[in-house]
């Protein structure tokens, strides 16, 4: 049998019954998940602990997607006008869910996947900070904002030796696509940053030494390998590894 994949949606006024609010997942994300062998499944925009442990506990793994940007009050004190108004927010309750649903998968030791939107929200469900306008906050070398070439590596990462990505892609570099706004600044307590693009910027984050030791799968990344993976064979490895790890008991 198929692990079942959860897969977190985002809510658009799109599809068939346009222009009423529907959930939306991008289907490269649901067919990287097929082709690596798992199940996806999707679920409705709820921040309810009953619907969101219950879906958890039915599920063999968590895999959350790409989205717009984190209400910054989540991660910082204070947030000037002029820093919020950069950002464009994805809906309230879709942060709220996915806090919940972080923080239920890591309870129940659940394979966790997290991509780009994804994997800043992990950082901020255990504490840690992000940048939440890439361009004024963290102006490095790289162009970390490249979606017309979202199908492309536009920009390589550098991997720690001794981590759990290094032994999936293969190798200490990998290419990688990058449509970024926000970015990890300081990794949560517990993660452990093991890819940084040419500009020191987080790509790439697994647990710490000693938060592996009592938690359960987790990799998250800051580019999309859903779109890499029909053409890139490592990015297509990610999403095999991860599906690999939701076929054992937790
Ligand atoms: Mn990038």
């Amino acid at each position: 049998m198929r692990p079942v994949i959860l897969v977190s949606p985002s809510i658009a006024a799109a599809g068939v019954e346009m222009p009423d609010p529907s959930i939306s997942v991008a289907g490269a994300y649901l067919e990287s998940v097929m082709r690596a062998g798992g199940l996806p499944v999707s679920l409705p925009l709820s921040d309810d602990p009953e619907l969101v442990a219950d879906a958890i506990a039915r599920s063999d793994g968590l895999l959350l997607t790409g989205g717009e940007d984190i209400e910054p009050i989540l991660h910082r004190a204070e947030v000037s006008d002029a820093l919020r108004a950069t950002c464009f927010l994805d809906h309230p309750v879709r942060d709220a869910m996915e806090l919940a649903l972080i923080r239920e998968a890591f309870r129940q030791r659940l394979p966790v996947f997290a991509i780009c939107r994804g994997h800043q929200m992990v950082n901020v469900a255990l504490g840690g900070s992000l940048f939440i306008d890439l361009p004024t906050e963290s102006p490095g070398g790289v162009n970390h904002n490249q979606v017309p070439r979202r199908f492309e590596a536009v920009h390589p990462i550098h991997i720690e030796p001794d981590s759990r990505l290094a032994g999936i892609v293969g190798g200490l570099q990998l290419g990688v696509n990058s449509t970024h706004h926000q970015a990890v600044n300081q990794p949560a307590s517990g993660l452990r940053a093991v890819g940084r693009a040419d500009d020191g910027l987080v790509e790439a984050m697994e647990w710490d030494i000693n938060a592996a030791k009592t938690n359960g799968w987790f990799l998250s990344v800051q580019f999309h390998p859903e779109r890499l993976a029909p053409t890139l064979p490592a990015h297509a490895r990610l999403f095999a590894a991860f599906v690999e790890a939701c076929r054992s008991p937790r």
